[in-house]
């Protein structure tokens, strides 16, 4: 069969090759390719600066976003042939810590966890790909390809489920809610906090391309510029970017009371802000700053539940271009309307 694969950390190496077909000890469910999403630890993992192969092989088949189709069921009771189907993407780490044996991998403590596609577990860019039944999750057959979408629904799931369990500590009627970076997280963040009561702002760079209207799509407001220039001051922030100047503003923006979940990562940045002027911001109002990563099975349930209750056009509207396995360096490269790219193996 033919894979997408790497030599991580030696960028130049990525490759659409032939490659053994998966090992049993993958999994017992065999499953075609349908489809995988291409995100920013893609691109950092052919650039050379993260990812690990698997023990003593040198390559890595590279994908964390998949969507395939059930070619065996294997051991698996709950599986049946022709399943569309997900795969988890984190493994819980061997010792294993508190976390990871209770199933929140998620929240894993000592950093040996494995992630397919990323850190020493082959992920989903090839034609067939194996799986532990228990980390099959099985998609709502009417979603088609948007099935993809799951695993970054999943990230926005965990966090927004971190967001709302934080504002039990006190009295807490959020309002408003400001999702920074209109990417695919970030509209995600969009459509689920659109479905609660609150005022939903999004703010991004672009002024034009489809970012716009699929936020007014969910009634919410776009905003360009400045985090600083808003003339409120919201309950509930998800930072989507990672960019330390909007990160900055977002601390000294956020109402009291107030939680800024952050999503993105980045590096270095802004300067604006000096580590005792965050303690002020962060004491004096009594806000919270939480960090959150990763999805445990709960979430990639209710991720799925969620998927499937949304708005189809709308879903279909993220997914502004499918690539094929063999133009696989065009699916990593970033043009300005790109929001969701898809490598499509297989037809639905
Ligand atoms: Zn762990």
């Amino acid at each position: 069969m033919k894979a997408i694969t790497v030599e991580p950390k030696k960028p130049g190496t990525a490759r659409y090759e032939e490659f053994p077909e998966p090992d049993l000890h993958e999994g017992s469910v065999l499953v075609e390719a349908i489809a995988v999403g291409v995100c920013g630890t893609d691109v950092e993992i052919v650039e050379g600066k993260y990812g690990w192969a698997p023990p003593g092989k040198s390559r890595l088949v590279l994908g964390h976003e998949s969507l395939g189709r059930v070619i065996d069921p294997g051991t698996s009771s709950s599986l049946k042939k022709g399943d569309l189907v997900v795969g988890i993407v984190r493994r819980p780490d061997p010792v294993p810590c508190p976390n990871c044996a209770v199933g929140e991998w998620d929240m894993c403590r000592n950093g040996r966890y494995t992630e397919r596609g990323i850190k020493e577990i082959h992920g989903f860019m090839s034609e067939r790909w194996r799986i532990e039944p228990e980390y099959a999750i099985k998609v709502d057959p009417s979603l088609e390809i948007l099935g993809v979408l799951l695993e970054p629904m999943t990230v926005i799931t965990k966090a927004l489920e971190q967001v709302l369990v934080v504002g039990q500590r006190a009295f807490w009627e959020p309002k408003t809610a400001l999702v920074t970076g209109a990417g695919p997280i970030g509209l995600l963040a969009a459509l689920r906090l659109s479905a609660r009561d609150l005022q939903v702002h999004v703010l991004d760079r672009n002024e034009t391309g489809p970012k716009p209207e699929l936020v007014r799509a969910l009634g919410a407001t776009y905003h360009t510029g400045s985090v600083l220039d808003l003339d409120f001051n919201p309950d509930i922030i998800v930072e989507c970017t990672g960019v330390g100047s909007v990160i900055v503003d977002s601390i000294q923006t956020v109402g009291a009371g107030g939680i800024i979940c952050l999503t993105g990562v980045g590096a270095g940045g802004a300067a604006g802000l000096v580590v005792a002027d965050v303690a002020a911001a962060v004491v004096l109002k009594n806000n919270v700053l939480i960090g959150s990563v990763n999805a445990n099975k709960r979430h990639w349930y209710k991720a799925g539940k969620n998927l499937a209750r949304a708005d189809r056009k709308w879903l279909s509207r993220l997914i502004t271009r499918f690539e094929k396995p063999e133009n696989f360096k065009q699916a990593l490269k970033r043009k300005p309307d790109d929001i969701k790219v898809v490598i499509q193996f297989s037809e639905i």
